[in-house]
């Protein structure tokens, strides 16, 4: 599915969207997914994450309604899902529809002015492979809703701000799923042949460069097809667990603990588990800093070595890596990847690496041979480059 280009996509799904609801959409809106280069965890513990928009999209035709009612329906999904405005909650409509109806949802708590839409999605952005195929959905929705109810907040960094905000709540209020800001803010802000530095803390972004193809380079994306059971519950214990040794600690988040203050705040807590979950995040947040002053200085050998740190660490300390992901890294190190590490929240869903653009076939090739002797799932490479957020296509 991801071998469509934009133009056809946008096509497709305002003639599905004609199909099922019986006239034209007012329009059609599409935001991206995205892969964190690195920075893992660190998003709920208020840390610096460093997230790039990828060409793979999800595009939403959508129509304003009069009535307070929302149609849904997907190309991916079957059926059309429909909920009241005035009925949206954890329990309605469930399934896919709360990623949707979640984020009108957000926008009437947050005192803004919206109606029912009706909304027909397709996407190139495959789910489940950690690449944020939920919050591609909820931001094309939020960038139509914007539009179409004249909220007026896509023109502006603080507008797109605040619509990742309600995308967030969203999720995890209506979508019941516990996630950090990451997701949202890279799909909204991010531009193109750059990172999105973001600071979980302030809110803050900037802008990286990043653009390998420059320096000879790709970005080799490896979906590892892994789905292991108890992901959720698995983030959610992370999320309690630094949340927990924050409390322990006194302080507001694990942000506040400096590298040079580590082993100190270390000895303070009580078992080894936690502690290796909080030394993963305070060093992750540090390869952050570093990977940017990297990219800045142009040593992509450093951006390379941070990659198998943060992949180390994610396996070793905060135990969120799984053996597919594990081989996949490896295997691209082996094959003269510059650096490799899993991307996304873990047990399963993607790795990445830096790896050179004339190496990219053998790598993909190699992690192939390499799932197939060990019994997995045949997974899915391809290269991304740093993309644009979302916008409006027609
Ligand atoms: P990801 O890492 O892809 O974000 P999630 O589990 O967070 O994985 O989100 C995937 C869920 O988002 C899907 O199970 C589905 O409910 C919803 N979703 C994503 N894309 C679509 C789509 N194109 N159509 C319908 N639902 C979608
Ligand atoms: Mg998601």
């Amino acid at each position: 599915m991801s071998e469509r280009t934009p133009a056809e996509v946008v096509e497709a799904v305002a003639a599905a969207f004609e199909r099922t609801f019986g006239s034209a959409p007012a329009g059609v809106w599409s935001a991206p997914g995205r892969v964190n280069l690195i920075g893992e965890h660190t998003d709920y513990n208020g840390g610096l994450c460093l997230p790039i928009a990828l060409p793979q999209r999800t595009y939403a035709a959508v129509s304003p309604r009069d009535d307070g009612v929302v149609r849904m329906a997907s190309a991916q999904q079957d059926g059309v899902v429909e909920v009241a405005l005035d009925d949206i909650s954890p329990e309605q409509p469930g399934d896919w529809g709360s990623y949707v109806a979640g984020v009108l949802w957000a926008l009437r708590r947050d005192g803004l002015t919206v109606g029912g839409l009706d909304v027909l999605v397709d996407s190139t952005v495959p789910f489940g492979a950690g690449l944020s195929s939920s919050a591609a959905l909820e931001c094309a929705v939020a960038a139509a809703a914007s539009d179409l109810f004249d909220l007026d907040l896509m023109g502006s960094a603080e507008g797109r701000a605040r619509l990742a905000a309600r995308c967030v709540e969203a999720e995890n209020v209506i979508a019941g799923a516990p996630t950090g800001g990451m997701d949202q803010s890279a799909s909204l802000l991010c531009e193109e042949a750059a990172a999105l530095l973001l600071d979980c803390r302030s809110g803050e972004t900037r802008h990286v460069p990043f653009d390998l193809d420059a320096a000879g380079y790709v970005l080799l994306v490896t979906d590892t097809k892994a789905e292991h059971a108890l992901v959720d519950g698995q983030y959610a214990a992370r999320r309690d667990a630094c949340e927990q040794a924050a409390r322990d600690l006194g302080i507001e988040t694990l942000r506040e603990i400096d590298p040079s203050g580590l082993d100190a705040a270390l000895e303070r807590l009580g078992s080894d588990e936690v502690r290796r979950r909080v030394r993963h995040v305070v060093t992750e947040i540090e390869r952050v800093t570093r990977a940017v002053a990297s990219l800045e200085a142009g040593d992509l050998d450093e951006v390379g070595r941070l990659f198998d740190a943060s992949h180390a660490s994610l396996r070793d300390d905060y135990e969120v890596s799984c053996e597919e992901l594990d081989v996949a890294t490896a295997t691209a190190r082996s094959h003269g990847a510059l650096g490799a590490r899993m991307t996304g929240g873990g047990f399963g869903g993607s790795c990445i690496a830096i790896v050179r653009a004339s190496d990219a076939d053998a790598v993909t090739a190699a992690i192939a041979t390499a799932f197939e002797d060990e019994g997995f799932t045949a997974p899915v490479s391809f290269t991304v480059t740093a993309s644009g957020p979302a916008h409006r296509d027609v």
